[in-house]
């Protein structure tokens, strides 16, 4: 017969094998992978609350509150880094895209920028707001456009696709982006990044690095 201590110890001891368990299934279910395809253009809306955080009722601006687009879940996905932003993006003008990695830069986020050398200085341009700000752009070298438009996010989520980083394409334009954790489509981004930026780095190529490049008509 059992004394009620045995079955006491018996009671925890299943309890403790079910929660064991529990744990091994649910480390062992693998975590569902994020894939998000956005397109554009998307409706102008604001987009205070994601840089401040406070609701979007207390905004006072005169554009409609409380949307959420695919620029929207753009920002979000930029601002979700907590270690590295790196960006490789043709052409760069948007002001919130600007202030997201800024914010991200003040935030301790290693920020990388390469853009392409015709583009840096064309009016409108926000690589000068990044490099005052205290954040590393390179320019590409060569003779053919550095035409990518991608980013990768704390080396785990890649954003890729049609969208340059201007006003006309995320507003205008019908454009798309793909959004994703899939290693195997992150990983190949992160080395052509990692060759990009040694290639382009100035000290490679200083001669040509320091010259004002000339000023180009603004392309999406
Ligand atoms: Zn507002």
């Amino acid at each position: 017969m059992w004394t009620v201590k045995e079955v006491g110890l018996g009671v925890v001891a299943v309890s403790l094998s079910v929660e064991l368990i529990v744990l091994l299934v649910r480390r062992l279910r693998p975590r569902r992978t994020l894939n998000e395809v956005l397109f554009f253009p998307t409706e102008t809306a604001c987009v205070e609350h994601i840089f401040t955080s406070r609701s979007s009722d207390t905004c006072l601006c005169l554009l409609a509150h409380g949307v959420e687009s695919s620029f929207t879940r753009l920002l979000r996905h930029i601002l979700s880094a907590s270690s590295s932003l790196d960006l490789c993006i043709f052409a760069f003008s948007h002001m919130d895209l600007s202030r997201a990695v800024c914010m991200l830069h003040r935030r301790g986020v290693t920020v990388r920028v390469i853009v392409d050398k015709d583009y840096v200085a064309i009016t409108g341009s926000q690589i000068g707001v990044l490099r005052k700000a205290g954040i590393c752009v390179r320019r590409s070298v060569g003779s053919v456009f550095m035409h990518h438009k991608f980013a990768v996010v704390d080396r785990r989520l890649l954003i890729t696709g049609s969208l340059n980083w201007t006003l006309s394409a995320v507003q205008g334009n019908m454009e798309n982006i793909l959004v994703t954790e899939e290693p195997d489509l992150v990983k190949p981004f992160i080395k052509e990044f990692h060759n990009l930026w040694a290639h382009n780095d100035p000290a490679r190529h200083h001669s040509s690095s320091d010259q004002n490049p000339a000023h180009f008509t603004a392309r999406a």
